[in-house]
């Protein structure tokens, strides 16, 4: 048991909402140290596996493992103690803040107050100082959130997923309406961490990027895991292509 090579576990788990079943009797495992990729096509269950990963949504049939405990039962917030951080889809940064203060406020969301002040701690704000110069964004720590494209403000996001030193990142779509030059950063970015151990599960539309970063892939049709492989298994799968092409 203390051997488990799985960091998170899906067993069984499904989701409904009202009469649509968004996920169904899904089961998967990310490896520790792995990049695992989760594709499928839209409305497929993806988003949806993440929020049960993290929380935002308890499961309503099945179970989650984590690091060796069983966390289906826990809030979001415990989860993240647990260690498990999250990207969003679009970032979710604070406006009247600086770049700075949005990463080093990111573990004082979870001391009520805190934030409201914008008040963090000289190590907090050497830490985050840190991790912006490490994203490429050391020339912006007194912009604010506002003033960066939106390909930035994804690269602050993942700064401020790391100030949580979390065992598994979850993405949510790092490359969707960024450039090609930060996809090549971002890719980059995630390639260094993961040399240093850093565990990653990835949601992403952009195949080139999943199937060059990702081993392995899991894809998800309809709620379920119709394939689960390294990507060139993954590439050549013909029920995969099927389900892209809407059959
Ligand atoms: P994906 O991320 O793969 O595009 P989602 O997980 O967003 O898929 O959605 C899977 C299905 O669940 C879709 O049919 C979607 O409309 C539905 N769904 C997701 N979240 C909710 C919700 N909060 N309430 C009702 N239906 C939802």
């Amino acid at each position: 048991q203390t051997e488990d090579t799985a960091l998170l576990r899906l067993t069984g788990v499904s989701r409904r909402f009202g009469g649509l079943v968004a996920v169904d009797d899904c089961g998967f495992e990310v490896t520790r140290g792995s990049i695992t990729a989760l594709i499928g096509p839209n409305g497929s269950g993806k988003t949806t596996v993440f929020n049960l990963v993290d929380g935002t949504y308890p499961v309503t049939a099945g179970r989650i493992d984590f690091d060796g405990r069983r966390i289906d039962q826990l809030g979001p917030t415990r989860r993240t103690f647990a260690g498990i951080g999250r990207t969003y889809q679009l970032p979710r940064l604070f406006p009247s803040l600086t770049v700075l203060q949005n990463v080093a406020a990111a573990c004082g969301e979870f001391r009520p107050g805190n934030l409201l002040r914008s008040a963090v701690s000289g190590a907090e704000a050497a830490r985050a100082t840190e991790l912006l110069e490490f994203v490429g964004l050391g020339d912006y720590l007194t912009a604010r959130a506002t003033d960066l494209s939106y390909g930035q403000r994804k690269l602050v996001e993942l700064a401020q997923v790391l100030m949580l030193e979390p065992q598994l990142i979850l993405l949510d779509e790092p490359c969707a309406g960024i450039n090609p030059t930060l996809i090549r950063r971002m890719a980059a970015l995630i390639q260094a961490l993961n040399r240093a151990g850093q565990t990653f599960l990835i949601v992403e539309h952009d195949m080139n990027f999943v199937l060059s970063l990702s081993d392995p892939v899991v894809v998800l049709s309809r709620g379920t895991v119709i394939a689960h492989g390294a990507p060139d298994d993954i590439s050549a799968d013909e029920q995969v292509r099927e389900a892209y092409l809407g059959a």
